[in-house]
């Protein structure tokens, strides 16, 4: 048979996986997806991965993703089997087990509303953040019962700012159960300071990774870059926090994130080889957001279409050593830093989500009522250093909440889900 593919997972919201004719090894072929319970799907299995053009598997257009259907029907464990249409080939990796899905997929937490330093190209306004406030410890344990119902590595104790100026840092890490280490990471930009003491109980806290930014090793670009950083408290910290790394027993996963610019594209593909003789297991390279305050110091230092393209061919040698991920500018970025699109009338705010109102003042939502407006998606979760949450999926306008009044948040999140999930199966059953 000419026939060849894999299922290669699911989460229970989606299955993914590639099929390929070698004898039309630039065309789709359609995949049928079936379920134990008797549900049957299609699904063209046209989309790009580096992975099988690299294998020399076509073209590389020959994965796919399908988005299974609800399981209100199914038996307990379900299974899933995938096969080429019109053919008795079945994928290998079939029969799968249906994965029970995730209540939430993410919890981008900061335990601080503020930074040390002030990179030119941040997606944060810091023009009107006043001071240094601090999660409590005990706001932080309230949220600690998210963790059996989130994803390893997807309860941030960082998503905007930095965590290391929280005093409390490690003890908010030594206070999650260790059973579930594995959920928490954070970023970090190594540049205050950081004992000895507090790098080796980190590098020994089983947690799931530690995202560095790492831009340049040229002190006279990273200090243009990481405006108030100085790249020997930088360069220090991270030896010592790579020496230990390498020794522990419970090592995170070290994983660097680079912003690309005129300013430091040449070296990237040299940092990428540092940062694996540092441990890295990951290491990103991103293009910048563009958000209104940093349109004029971007369009001086943004790549164009044509350094973008010599940054790749650079990065080429270094891609086969490990996990490189490389996210080129988002449609209409540069467009958008050429317009300076929003500037006009952009107003800088004192909190990047939640508004002002007084959380001691904030009244719990219903979320039954909440729930109805949500998609059916697993929650993406934000949460401000006093604990005010919200949700991606849909406008703080109409969804805040503070976790020191729920009496059980994975609970009220789990109701919000449940409300969403009735929703959707009203819709289906008409
Ligand atoms: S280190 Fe990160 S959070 Fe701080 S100013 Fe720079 S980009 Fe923003």
């Amino acid at each position: 048979m000419p026939f060849e593919g894999h299922l290669d997972q699911n989460d229970g919201w989606s299955v993914s996986g590639w099929a390929f004719d070698r004898d039309r090894p630039n065309e789709p072929v359609e995949v049928e997806v079936e379920l134990s319970s008797g549900f049957t799907g299609r699904v063209r299995a046209d989309e790009f991965r580096a992975d099988l053009l690299a294998h020399g598997v076509g073209n590389g257009r020959h994965g796919f993703v399908y988005r299974l259907p609800l399981e209100w029907k199914s038996p307990a464990i379900e299974t899933i089997t995938a096969r080429i249409k019109g053919t008795s080939f079945t994928l290998n990796g079939s029969p799968m087990s249906r994965q029970s899905r995730a209540l939430v997929e993410l919890v981008a937490g900061d335990i601080v509303n503020n930074c040390n330093l002030r990179c030119p190209f941040c997606i944060v306004d810091y023009a009107n953040v006043k001071g240094l406030k601090l999660m409590t410890l005990e706001t932080f344990k309230r949220s600690l019962d998210l963790l059996p119902i989130t994803k390893p590595g997807n309860f941030w104790l960082s998503c905007l700012h930095e965590p290391t100026l929280n005093p409390q840092f490690i003890d908010f890490i030594e206070a999650v159960p260790d059973a579930y280490r594995d959920r928490i990471s954070f970023t970090t930009n190594l540049a205050k300071r950081l004992s000895d003491e507090l790098l080796e109980r980190l590098a020994n806290s089983g947690i799931h990774s530690i995202r560095v930014s790492f831009d340049s090793r040229d002190p006279a670009a990273f200090a243009r870059l990481r405006q108030n950083g100085k790249y020997e408290i930088f360069a220090d910290n991270l030896a010592r926090l790579s020496a230990r790394l390498k020794t522990s027993r419970r090592r995170p996963v070290l994983h660097f994130i680079t912003m690309a610019f005129k300013d430091n594209y040449r070296e990237i593909a040299d940092l990428v080889r540092h940062g694996r003789e540092l441990g890295s297991t990951i290491h990103e390279i991103r293009y910048i957001y563009y958000v209104p305050h940093v349109a004029h110091w971007g369009k001086e230092h943004i790549l164009n279409a044509a350094e973008w393209a010599e940054l790749e061919r650079m990065l080429a040698p270094v891609a086969a050593t490990g996990h490189l991920s490389v996210a080129g500018p988002v449609n209409g970025t540069r467009e958008q830093f050429e317009e300076e699109r929003g500037l006009a009338d952009y107003v800088a705010r004192e909190t990047s989500f939640g508004g002002s109102q007084d959380p001691a003042h904030m009244v719990v939502p219903d979320p039954a009522v909440i729930g109805r407006m949500l998609p059916d998606e697993a929650l993406r979760l934000r949460m401000r250093w006093d604990g005010v949450m919200m949700t991606e999926q849909i406008s703080e306008d109409l969804f805040r909440v503070n976790i020191n009044k729920l009496e059980y948040s994975a609970a009220y999140f789990a109701s919000l889900r449940v409300a969403a999930m009735g929703k959707a199966l009203e819709a289906v059953e008409g």
